[in-house]
């Protein structure tokens, strides 16, 4: 097989070919020795790509090489090419490897690596080989190159039948979580919200799962490939709960947090506590023996959080941009001024989930305004929040043995901003949420005591090349020490010693790793070197000599040096353990930092952008005078922002039906409004004026129109399905927001169901709810409890002014070809549209139906003349509408002139 021909063959073909190679019995006896061993160990971890050190390189064989070579866009190339089946090979630098695994991980791949331990030129055989560690999308820590504003999330989800369950888990912070579900749509959406790297489903063979040809399966299936998720099968069984609560323990970074774990195990279900251990167990089995440590298990309480589906998720851009998928135009982006990656992390999971509990809401508010009251401190608070590293990822790399020198220099530069942190803290006591803080923060002193005693100022990434410790730190290893720089000295007097004797005035000592030290004599001496002078190497210029005395010297630095090395990974070791026993501790006070941090980055975007404290109740209301949209108003200038009000309650003010023209900006104000709403929740001031809000449950928006091609829905049904979701699930304490419902079929029978939509929301569902519609059908004849609101515009000749201002009336008229202006399409057509509208019989049916007999296309005058009078028709009518934009008095004489040119030469190119 030739390589050439790999490249070009379709995946499937070269699957079959290599495959045969690799999962046969792969080891045919005319494999060479290594390839054998390589072999051996492909067939222990099948799902994994096998990446095993040769030399200087790790080397990828089979079919796998084909795939590392394709993700990582590196050469293929191939082993025993002379033979009939040349093996397909491709291989990475090992100094590199950090580098490309992460790309491989991104690509939804995991790898086993499997290094030499031992030096191969003094192996007997084949070079001794061992998996030093196995990395899977979901199960990464720090150094496999993750984003260190976002969760990296492996997930298990399961199905009685009746109950549905997932745990998920991000190592690389301690963060383990379980929730369950009534039904499906409420697990495929928390999937969706969580956005796992992986995702562990049950196998088919599992004794446990009801049906296997289940629709939550088959759609958790096509999820994940839709979210670019790892999909794993496991089997999954129902454990005792006393044999986890045991398990556990061992997971647990706090051991004395175990009683509290066990009691809230009770209140997990048989699925959920299933999931948990599915998901443990994965992380057992790929962890290598190196087990990371979670700080806490906790479930998932729905009603404690606002409940926001993917639909809404997605419309109300949290996270990022709903067209382009764009990070950088999300709510996120523009409102994380938070200084450390775990605020970052925190804030995120603030706003995917904001509270739906009033004190919870309350106190946060306090301890934000309490920042915002005291404004100097909030700034050095802020700058001293630099400092802190990712002290949550640090624990994970302490955990599974990872943390390097440079991790503990970290570590310190942390704990050393604490003491400024609680003086800060200490200063708030007028917030009951600063209060638990401080008394939560852990000044880590007796850690930072040892770290500063030890490290010095910038200690190195490895911890196999010395240079950790400073002087003083331990004895023997100044005594190392201080043999080496004697023996430097000396190294120094016996170079002058030897100018001296020899007179040979430019000799050097040096030093390189292939011949240790050397004395350098350059040609034009070489006349005067002694007989005790042994010739090691002849260069260019000069010539390099041992002698014996050098050598001896050289003995003992060497091997002070080695000692050194051996006698510090030593020391770092226990040191690392030391920190390892107090992880649970670090823990606790980075979650301090991280509330903090995501409380001083609300109070300074308040700050900022004049953001105000909204009064939350636990009324059924929602009033938001002069409202902004905290993202628009960033893009466009605040002072080009029109603000605007809401005023919705549980009885005369149910349901607002929004009308006004195309681009007016009815999808701004349903999104400000939802966005302040979740914003309070989340306890961050809101971009208003004032807002008096109603704690709400759940915010629903259905914003604009898009296919769902991985499920195969037309744009009619993704939005029909959003409908289904929002009258299903709205309750009366509920926001909905809906921006067009009915557009994606025949005009009528969107009109019905918009109709039918709205009738059930205001009376069914009774929740507060804003309806923008074209359909101007539902501003007429207004049931109780329900009212309009228009985009104002002001009309000017052939021209019209969007005014950006929310006011209470009807609007009759969408605008939609003055709109079709501004987005350019050619004058003549838009005459045309207009004809069709002044005849007042534009066509029944929209795009989804076929036009009735009597429509005006059939009507119009251009169709009835013929081809050279319809465009002279055209050409006058256009001729007239250009004319009479011109207003004689408001313009100079000159300008007058100039548009009579521009007329002239329009005639010459049109007529
Ligand atoms: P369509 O019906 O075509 O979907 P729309 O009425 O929903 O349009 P939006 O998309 O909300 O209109 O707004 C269009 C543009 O108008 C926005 O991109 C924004 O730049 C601007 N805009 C909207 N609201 C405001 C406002 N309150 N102040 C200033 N500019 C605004």
């Amino acid at each position: 097989m030739e390589v050439k021909a790999i490249k070009i063959a379709s995946q499937e073909t070269l699957f079959s070919e290599t495959t045969k190679l690799a999962q046969e019995d792969l080891a045919p006896s005319n494999l060479a020795p290594m390839l054998k061993q390589y072999v051996e160990m492909k067939k222990s971890y099948p799902e994994h790509l096998l990446l095993f050190q040769v030399g200087d390189f790790y080397e990828v064989f089979f079919e796998d090489a084909i795939t590392v070579a394709d993700s990582l866009q590196i050469r293929l190339t191939s082993r025993d090419k002379n033979k009939e089946n040349p093996i397909p090979m491709c291989g990475v630098p090992i100094h590199a490897i950090d580098n490309y695994l992460p790309r491989l991980l991104e690509v939804g791949h995991s790898a086993v690596v499997v290094s030499q331990v031992e030096d191969a030129k003094h192996a007997k055989g084949m070079v001794r080989r061992e998996i030093t560690r196995i990395v899977t999308p979901g199960v990464r820590l720090e150094g496999d190159g993750l984003n260190e504003k976002e969760f990296n999330y492996l997930v298990s989800a399961l199905s009685s039948g009746e109950q549905f369950a997932l745990s998920y888990s991000d190592i690389s912070i301690g963060v383990l979580r379980v929730a369950e579900y009534e039904t499906s749509e409420e697990l495929l959406d928390a999937i969706k919200r969580i956005k796992p790297a992986e995702l562990i489903l049950p196998s088919l063979f599992n004794a446990i799962a009801v049906d296997k040809n289940a629709e939550w399966l088959k759609d958790s299936i096509a999820l994940a490939k839709d979210l670019g998720a790892r999909l794993v099968f496991r089997p999954f069984d129902y454990p005792e709960t006393s044999r986890i609560a045991q398990e556990l323990e061992v997971w647990l970074a706090d051991k004395k947090a175990i009683a509290q774990v066990q009691s809230s195990l009770r209140e997990i279900s048989a699925v959920g506590l299933s999931c948990l251990c599915s998901t443990l167990s994965y992380v057992d089995e790929v962890s290598f023996g190196v087990k990371p440590v979670f700080s806490t298990i906790e479930r998932e309480e729905a009603s404690s959080t606002v409940v926001i589906d993917s639909a809404t998720r997605r419309n109300l851009e949290l996270t990022e941009a709903r067209i382009d998928g764009d990070r950088r135009n999300s709510l996120l982006a523009h409102i994380d001024y938070s200084k450390t990656a775990m605020g970052s992390r925190l804030l995120r999971q603030w706003l995917l989930n904001p509270s739906a509990e009033i004190e919870q809401i309350n106190t946060r508010l306090d301890a934000v305004e309490s920042l915002i009251s005291n404004s100097l401190v909030l700034s050095d608070l802020r700058s001293d929040l630099i400092q802190v590293r990712d002290l949550d990822r640090l624990c994970s790399r302490v955990a599974t043995h990872r943390a390097n020198p440079r991790d503990m220099k970290m570590l310190l530069d942390s704990i050393q901003v604490l003491p400024n942190i609680k003086n800060y803290l200490s200063q708030f006591t007028s917030s009951s949420l600063f209060r638990d803080l401080l008394e939560l923060l852990d000044l880590l002193e007796d850690i930072g005591e040892k770290l500063s005693n030890s490290l010095v100022e910038e200690p190195p990434l490895k911890i196999n090349e010395g240079g950790i410790f400073k002087a003083g730190f331990h004895s023997e290893l100044d005594r190392l020490n201080q043999l080496r720089v004697d023996g430097r000295s000396w190294l120094a007097q016996l170079e002058q010693q030897e100018r001296e004797k020899t007179g040979i005035s430019s000799i050097k000592v040096k030093f390189n790793n292939v011949f240790g030290y050397f004395f350098e004599v350059p040609n034009g001496q070489k006349n005067k070197v002694p007989n005790y002078f042994e010739r090691r190497q002849t260069l260019a210029n000069a010539e390099r000599f041992i002698t014996a005395e050098l050598k001896v010297r050289e003995t003992e630095i060497l091997s002070s040096k080695a000692r050194q090395i051996d006698l510090e990974r030593e020391e770092f070791l226990s040191l690392r353990a030391f920190i390892a026993s107090h992880v649970a501790r670090i823990q606790k006070t980075a979650r301090v930092l991280s509330q903090l941090d995501v409380l001083s980055c609300f109070a300074w975007l308040a700050q900022k952008h004049n953001y105000s404290r909204p009064e939350i109740t636990n009324d059924l209301e929602t009033l938001i005078v002069a409202g902004r949209h905290p993202v628009v108003e960033q893009v466009i200038g605040a002072h080009n922002f029109i603000p605007n009000d809401v005023n919705l309650n549980s009885k005369d003010r149910r349901l607002a039906i929004l009308t006004g023209p195309n681009m007016g900006g009815k999808s701004t104000y349903l999104r400000q409004l939802g966005l302040i709403q979740l914003l309070a929740q989340a306890g961050s001031f809101v971009p208003a004026q004032s807002a008096k809000l109603g704690v709400v449950d759940r915010i629903f928006t259905r914003i604009g129109a898009a296919d769902d091609m991985s499920r195969g829905d037309s744009t009619f049904m993704v939005e029909m399905r959003e409908a289904a979701t929002i009258v299903r699930k709205a309750t009366k304490k509920s926001l909905v927001l809906i921006d067009e419902v009915g557009r994606g079929t025949a005009t009528s029978d969107g009109l019905a169901l918009a109709t039918a939509i709205s009738e059930w929301l205001l009376e069914k569902t009774a929740c507060r709810t804003v309806f923008a519609t074209h359909f101007h059908e539902l501003t007429r004849d207004v049931k109780a409890g329900a009212f309009c609101l228009a985009v104002g515009i002001l009309e000017k000749t052939n021209e019209i002014v969007f005014t950006h201002r929310i006011e209470q009336e009807v609007c009759d008229r969408s605008f939609g070809i003055e709109v079709a202006r501004l987005a350019g399409l050619p004058e003549e057509l838009l005459v045309r549209a207009k004809n069709i509208l002044d005849q007042g019989s534009a066509p029944v049916e929209n795009f989804a139906g076929n036009p009735t007999e009597n429509s005006a296309l059939k009507a119009a005058p251009v169709e009835k003349n013929s081809k050279e009078d319809s465009s002279s028709d055209v050409l006058l009518q256009l001729l007239v509408e250009k004319i009479n934009t011109i207003n004689p008095n408001n313009i100079t004489p000159i300008e007058a002139l100039l548009e009579l040119g521009r007329l002239k030469s329009y005639l010459k190119v049109n007529a």
